[in-house]
């Protein structure tokens, strides 16, 4: 199930788009399952930004050993993962502070309008082999969690412009999926 794997660690999911569009019920069985989900992380490569008083560092370090703490079985963040640009070594820093809950979780990303889907693809790396990546270009995430299946698109237009487009060959895959 994983779409990224990270070298002798345990895996990340990964999507760029911020657009969490779907979910549905995909098995009648009575069962429950624990999702942490969070957004806008903002995470600068330095880390004392601070912005209107916010400080992403101290902020995702603060809720990271909450989370953990909580044991869910799927951790969700869906941008901006980035503070502004989605430059190199924000991901980088992102990756590291990720690390301890991605040995504990499986992690998924998505990107928002402050993400650089390439930057964010040479730092988390390729998709694992296999997983699918059904439209050019764009960063699907299926996350299989039952009873739940989450659907992540990817509406990642311009870095750092607030506009986002899903476009037609994704709105035409995400039309046969849901009719499969
Ligand atoms: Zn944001």
């Amino acid at each position: 199930m994983p779409l990224i794997t990270l070298p002798s660690r345990r895996d990340f999911f990964r999507s760029a788009g911020a657009a969490v569009v779907a979910s549905r019920l995909c098995t009648a069985q009575a069962k429950s399952i624990h999702w942490a989900i969070l957004s806008d992380t903002h995470l600068s490569a330095d880390p004392k930004n601070e912005y209107r008083g916010f400080r992403p560092y101290d902020n995702l370090a603060g809720v990271m050993p909450e989370v953990q703490k909580a044991k869910p079985e799927v951790v969700l963040i869906n941008g901006d993962l980035a503070r502004l640009e989605g430059l190199p070594a924000d991901y980088e820093l992102l990756k590291t502070m990720l690390r301890p809950m991605a040995d504990q979780t499986p992690l998924c990303l998505s990107l928002g309008n402050h993400d650089d889907r390439n930057n964010f693809l040479a730092a988390m790396g390729k998709p694992a082999k296999g997983q699918p990546q059904p439209v050019q270009n764009r960063n699907i995430l299926v996350v299989d969690q039952p009873p739940v299946r989450i659907l992540v698109l990817d509406s990642l237009m311009a870095v750092n412009q607030a506009p986002g487009l899903l476009g037609k060959a994704q709105r035409r895959w995400l039309d046969e999926y849901l009719k499969s």
